[in-house]
């Protein structure tokens, strides 16, 4: 029997991590089955261990389980510990379970490997403290952004991880009824879920500094709204999430199988496919 893969998220169906991660194997011969399992916060850590006691190797996580994910897992990386999410689980030799979290390096790869962008000195804006805010925050900043200002609905949340990451000179909170008055900014990563949950998001033009790189870590529909905003508020670039997701595959993929496959192929296939 090939070895067993699966994405957990509730829901899951139109998930595209079972097509890349089947992408990723055929560029090495490996057979592997990778299937979504669609499991409701309340049966999340049943649905996990069953699919690892019947011989599963590692899983994907995605919303609503990650802060589950880590809080489940035996061993957990420092990415992950300092999110406090997890979106990759493996089953460790001795059946115990490690929670990885790759979604810092995948933004961070994708804005600078794929699209070239230089971070070094740019002062940056997030929307959204939640858990892939948590995810990528710390690569922003290790990849050289100066400063980091975090805006969210719930100002208690930007807060908690402001303090998180502790860096007082370099990490800021706003609140969002202030957004029309904070300036400019350089980077602008949506990383609030108000795409995918069909509400979008009413935001100031006078954001969009001139040169501005305008991110949704979003993808297909839920990011049209947010990167439309930024072409008419004028950004450089605006640029959706989908690379982010291969490259956090990718992550997790050399996690399973010892190998790095290659993401652009893959990304293009899926880009070519809308
Ligand atoms: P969470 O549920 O953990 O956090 C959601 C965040 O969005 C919170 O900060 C919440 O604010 C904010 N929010 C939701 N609705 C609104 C609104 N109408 N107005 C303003 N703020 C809002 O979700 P995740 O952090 O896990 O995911 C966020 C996004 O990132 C999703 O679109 C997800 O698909 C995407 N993502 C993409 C990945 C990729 O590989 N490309 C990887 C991971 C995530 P509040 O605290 O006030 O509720």
């Amino acid at each position: 029997m090939p070895a067993q893969f699966a994405v957990f998220g509730h829901p899951i169906a139109h998930s595209l991590s079972p097509r890349i991660h089947q992408a990723f194997a055929r560029q090495f011969g490996i057979a592997l089955e990778y299937r979504t399992i669609d499991a409701a916060p309340a049966e999340f850590v049943a649905a996990v261990r069953a699919f690892f006691a019947a011989g599963g190797v590692g899983a994907n996580v995605t919303l609503p389980h990650k802060g589950a994910a880590f809080a489940l897992a035996d061993e957990r990386s420092a990415a992950a510990t300092r999110a406090g999410s997890a979106n990759v689980l493996t089953r460790l030799p001795d059946g115990r379970l490690a929670a990885h979290n790759t979604d810092g390096d995948g933004l961070v790869r994708d804005l600078t490997e794929r699209h070239r962008a230089d971070l070094r000195g740019h002062d940056a804006l997030m929307l959204g403290a939640g858990g892939a805010a948590r995810g990528v925050a710390w690569s922003l900043l290790e990849a050289g952004v100066q400063t980091l200002t975090i805006v969210n609905r719930t100002p208690e949340t930007a807060d908690a991880l402001a303090d998180a990451i502790g860096e007082p000179a370099r990490v800021h909170t706003r609140y969002w009824d202030d957004l029309a008055t904070l300036g400019s900014y350089d980077l602008i990563i949506n990383a609030t879920s108000a795409g995918v949950l069909g509400g979008g998001l009413q935001l100031p033009p006078s954001l969009v500094g001139a040169r501005a790189l305008c991110y949704d870590l979003a993808y297909g529909n839920a990011a049209i709204g947010f990167l439309a905003w930024a072409k008419a508020a004028g950004a450089r670039y605006a640029w959706d999430g989908l690379g982010m997701l291969v490259e956090t595959a990718a992550d997790a993929f050399a996690l399973w199988h010892g190998r790095r496959p290659d993401t652009e192929t893959v990304y293009q296939a899926l880009r070519a496919a809308g």
